[in-house]
């Protein structure tokens, strides 16, 4: 594959993390934004899986699937969603998203000119509830070349995009309030619990993990900026995702563990309503009721980077 495609083919996987944020057409990257000159993620960093074990998936979650669609996609899906569902329910408080009334992960043999995967879906009052959506069809679903099996990384997207449904229960996205997480602390969550919950599955190591996004953000010359991050209409490259993920590792480190994630969204949920400011101002807010100075720990995430950057390049 030429240098130009690969690095429009990480592009393009890497931005469909972002899918239920709520996409603007017109902040989506554009190609002119990729960096020219980059060194590609090397083979050998690529995450190898162990085993995909078989976790049971709760009779709760209702599925819609279309005709047509790949029994391997399916069993992808549904076992990302086991996989997901079990780590919310052991390390992050549990899994509301069950509860929504009628939620139903929808699954389609066909493209979308959305991405090929989201968390929300609109409901009949126009908001985005909890509903993810997978188009099998569509051109983001296949042909990743970070990862060496494409089921893992259909149950990787999977995870990410009902991690966004479980916010959305939660009420930190969708609904009238938009992202009162702000941006990357959403996507970086969606990641974190993502790659987490493989972790716990067996399927990655953690090391495996951080080597991964080490390499991921060392391939490109973009330099992380939480604060314009935080604004939902601002852009976020396919490796803000990558600096989010390592920024959420701290957040988990320094706070806790990853309950921390869940007692955040409940705070911004909270606050959306009553602050009357436009969703990510309530950033601010939600940390430093619990206990987050945000400025000091921006302050301390580039010392963090040169860290584990260092450690794991
Ligand atoms: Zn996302």
């Amino acid at each position: 594959m030429k240098t130009n495609t690969f690095i429009l083919a990480i592009f393009v996987i890497f931005l469909l993390g972002c899918s239920s944020s709520t996409p603007i057409a017109s902040l989506t990257p554009t190609i002119t934004s990729i960096p020219t000159q980059t060194l590609t993620p090397s083979p050998s960093s690529t995450p190898k899986p162990t085993a995909t074990p078989t976790l049971l998936l709760p009779s709760s979650i209702v599925f819609s699937i279309e005709d047509g669609v790949k029994p391997d996609d399916i069993k992808a899906i549904q076992q990302g969603i086991a996989i997901v569902h079990n780590y919310l329910e052991t390390t992050v408080g549990g899994d509301e998203t069950t509860n929504w009334p009628n939620f139903t992960v929808s699954v389609f043999n066909s493209s979308s000119n959305e991405s090929c995967c989201l968390g929300l879906t609109k409901g009949s009052n126009g908001l985005n509830e909890p509903g993810p959506r997978f188009y099998t069809l569509h051109p983001e679903w296949s042909n990743n070349p970070l990862f060496p099996n494409t089921f893992i990384e259909h149950e990787k997207h999977s995870d990410h995009e009902y991690t966004h449904a479980w916010q959305g229960s939660l009420g930190c996205i969708g609904g009238r309030y938009g992202q009162p997480l702000g941006r990357w602390l959403t996507e970086g969550m969606a990641e974190y619990i993502a790659w987490n919950s493989l972790i716990k599955a067996g399927v990655f190591s953690h090391k495996q993990v951080i080597k991964f996004h080490v390499d991921s953000v060392l391939s490109q010359t973009g330099k992380p900026d939480f604060q314009s991050w935080e604004n939902p209409d601002n852009l976020f490259d396919w490796w803000a995702y990558n600096y989010a993920y390592l920024a959420v590792e701290k957040l988990v480190e320094d706070n806790g563990g990853p309950i921390i994630l869940r007692k955040l969204c409940d705070e911004a949920a909270k606050l959306a309503p009553v602050t009357n400011l436009r969703d990510y101002l309530n950033l601010n807010i939600a940390m430093k009721n619990l206990g987050i100075d945000k400025t000091s720990f921006y302050d301390e995430l580039s010392i963090y980077f040169e860290e584990v950057l260092n450690k794991n390049r």
